[in-house]
């Protein structure tokens, strides 16, 4: 039963949809808390978890350290104009930290629908400290959170730093973006993964090499087998 208080706090402080700007309506959009079920339903759906890794052996070859990948959208290019892309740097940028809260719910569905549910751990890719104090927070960070508390499993928000303060790798060729990435995470003073299934979270997937350079130290570090699961594939 909607109560008086509720409908009259709608009428004060309607929610809106953060992709397409139209009010939320209550018994249509009830999926979600900050995008309507008509932006919800227009999103491309994310290639399946065989074509992502396909690719990512393509473009890594011997280097991928990454075992299995997953995502819940996909979009052809970084562009903020695209809709979906537009939530993501309003995750990132925005202070909207609701929308990797519930995306990361969505994640986790899709995770257990794909039988990827045996981790010891789950890691939100790090930003660099300098950014966070700039921005706040970690955007992974709520997506990993949504998707620990779902499938109970434990998230590790500080086992891993980012040393090395990359600028946007957007203008960069594939292969300098690659380059680029080399040892710029460490894994912090004494913390242990040895023997561990580890999944990381980020928010996008593009050509994959910040995340493979993360997932390289885990395993460098004694780690079993580390997974990807992120938003949107570009
Ligand atoms: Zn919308």
């Amino acid at each position: 039963m909607i109560s008086f208080l509720q409908i009259f706090t709608d009428f004060l402080f309607p929610k809106i949809c953060l992709s397409c700007r139209n009010k939320l309506e209550r018994k249509i959009d009830v999926s979600s808390d900050f995008c309507c079920q008509k932006c919800l339903n227009s999103f491309e759906v994310a290639p399946s978890t065989e074509e992502i890794e396909n690719g990512l052996i393509t473009f890594f070859q011997d280097s991928l350290a990454i075992s299995r990948a997953i995502a819940l959208y996909a979009s052809h290019s970084e562009d903020e104009n695209i809709a979906i892309m537009r939530l993501i740097y309003k995750l990132k940028y925005g202070g909207f930290t609701k929308i990797g809260t519930e995306f990361g719910r969505k994640l986790a569905e899709v995770l257990e629908k794909n039988k990827m549910l045996d981790y010891d751990l789950i890691i939100p890719v790090p930003i660099h400290k300098a950014r966070r104090r700039e921005r706040g927070y970690n955007q992974s960070d709520f997506i990993a959170n949504s998707v620990g508390e779902v499938t109970r499993k434990p998230v590790a928000y500080n086992i891993i730093e980012r040393k090395i303060y990359t600028t946007t790798q957007t203008k960069l060729s594939l292969e300098n973006r690659r380059k680029n990435m080399q040892n710029v995470f460490q894994l912090k003073n004494k913390s242990d993964v040895q023997g561990m299934k580890i999944l990381l979270i980020d928010d996008v997937l593009t050509t994959g090499s910040t995340i493979n350079s993360c997932a390289t130290v885990l395993l460098e570090n004694k780690a079993k087998q580390v997974d990807v699961a992120t938003i949107v594939k570009v």
